[in-house]
């Protein structure tokens, strides 16, 4: 058997347990495969065990994996910072949105999609750990953001995204998730469709799923670690990151 897919198996399990022991239900909680810096091969490795959902930061990757993995039966969001000039690129490939977090890029998507056309699936991104090194909209600007993007009728609200605190302190990480489940509790009350929340990742599944996530998005665990620190993914804001 591959790594990866040993590996898939070990995921699965931590599921099943944290569902267990939040008394929820294995099959509320989708896996999503982080696939930064994984090769469209592996990918398919991963796709032809049953996984049908994977996560890109990068237009080049989404783009350059795009031809190998068309024919394989998957769906693709982007889970990295957009940028408005990219996205004509990204909604040509990517099926979801799941990093929308301020008006500007959410009015322009729905302009390009008007002139195509079409609609997008997409989610709105929190920053619940409030660092500056993240993107997402503050948790405070969340419920009136999502109702400007209502308004917007080429976007499809699925749900909330987060990325929460890296820190090896459980319950610091755990007051983003809640902070997150919170906020999805009040939109709903006021009709945002909301319903999805994308949240855990490799150190921290257990916690969300406790939480309340029904999307986790796996990388390490799954495909080993990467090539390049997370910062180069997560904290490229040069402004927030003067280092960088
Ligand atoms: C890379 C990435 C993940 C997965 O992180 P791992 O720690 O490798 O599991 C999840 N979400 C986003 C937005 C990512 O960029």
């Amino acid at each position: 058997m591959s790594l990866i897919v040993e590996n898939l198996a070990n995921i699965k399990l931590r599921i099943k347990n944290a569902a267990e022991f939040s008394g929820r239900n294995f099959n509320d909680i989708k896996l999503l495969l982080a696939t930064k810096t994984v090769s469209a091969q592996n990918i398919i490795t991963a796709i032809e065990s049953g996984e049908t959902l994977i996560g890109e930061n990068k237009i080049q990757e989404l783009k350059g994996k795009y031809e190998e993995l068309k024919n394989t039966p998957h769906q693709t969001n982007f889970i990295g910072h957009l940028q408005t000039n990219k996205i004509k690129e990204v909604i040509k490939y990517a099926d979801c949105i799941q990093s929308v977090d301020r008006l500007e890029l959410a009015e322009k998507l729905q302009k390009r999609l008007e002139f195509e056309n079409r609609t997008l699936d997409i989610f709105i991104q929190v920053n619940t750990s409030y660092e500056a090194s993240k993107y997402g909209i503050s948790p405070e600007n969340a419920l009136t953001f999502a109702q400007q993007v209502k308004q917007l009728d080429r976007l499809n609200i699925k749900g909330l995204m987060t990325i929460g605190l890296f820190s090896a302190e459980t319950e610091k990480v755990r007051k983003c998730f809640q902070l997150l489940k919170n906020i999805q509790i009040r939109m709903l009350e006021k009709d945002l469709p909301v319903y999805d929340l994308s949240m855990g990742m490799s150190n921290d599944l257990e916690t969300a799923i406790e939480e309340g996530s029904t999307i986790i998005r796996v990388g390490t665990a799954i495909f080993g670690r990467r090539p390049y620190p997370d910062s180069y993914y997560w904290n490229d804001n040069k402004e927030a990151n003067p280092q960088l």
